[in-house]
């Protein structure tokens, strides 16, 4: 979005072909066939850059892959064409970029509001992981007031048996 924007107002040749009204034709609908050297049919795409808006060019779509195959179909377009649509392009993008702006800056609100919930969620978790810990030293406080209440009985047993036993001896 920004970068065909930029591409609109810089004074660039390259061809960009963002354009503000979709093609109603593919880039292979067309004859007759402009072959590359590779014998590929070449894509003919429209121009929506600042110097040549509405220029059709014919483009290999192997261009990455070692292909140059690069033309333009149409003659350069006057001034008198090319500054009203230019500022077509420019309004249109305008309006897609501030749309774009829109939209991100909804995305963030929504992403500032689930951090601020994922914030939340984590405070009731360490809660609850502290409830579950004060569960688990509860469990082990009982466990060991179980056994040293079972002691407990057997040292009395014990005292007991020996009071028994120094009684029986007496
Ligand atoms: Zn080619």
């Amino acid at each position: 979005m920004t970068s065909s924007y930029s591409e609109c107002s810089s004074t660039s040749s390259h061809p960009t072909n963002r354009a503000p009204i979709p093609p109603h034709v593919g880039p292979f609908e067309y004859h007759p066939a402009v072959m590359c050297k590779g014998g590929a049919k070449a894509a003919r795409w429209i121009s929506w850059g600042v110097d040549n808006p509405s220029r059709r060019y014919h483009k290999c779509h192997n261009q990455g892959a070692g292909c140059n195959l690069f033309d333009w179909y149409d003659p350069p377009s006057s001034s008198f064409i090319r500054e009203p649509l230019c500022r077509v392009v420019a309004k249109r993008e305008k309006a897609e970029l501030e749309h774009f702006v829109d939209e991100l800056r909804t995305k963030e609100e929504e992403q500032c509001a689930e951090i601020t919930a994922a914030r939340h969620e984590l405070a009731a978790l360490r809660l609850v992981a502290s409830k579950d810990e004060a569960k688990i030293i509860g469990l082990k406080l009982s466990r060991l007031e179980k056994q040293r209440s079972v002691l407990l009985m057997l040292l009395l047993t014990c005292v007991f048996m020996l009071f028994v036993l120094v009684l029986v001896k007496n």
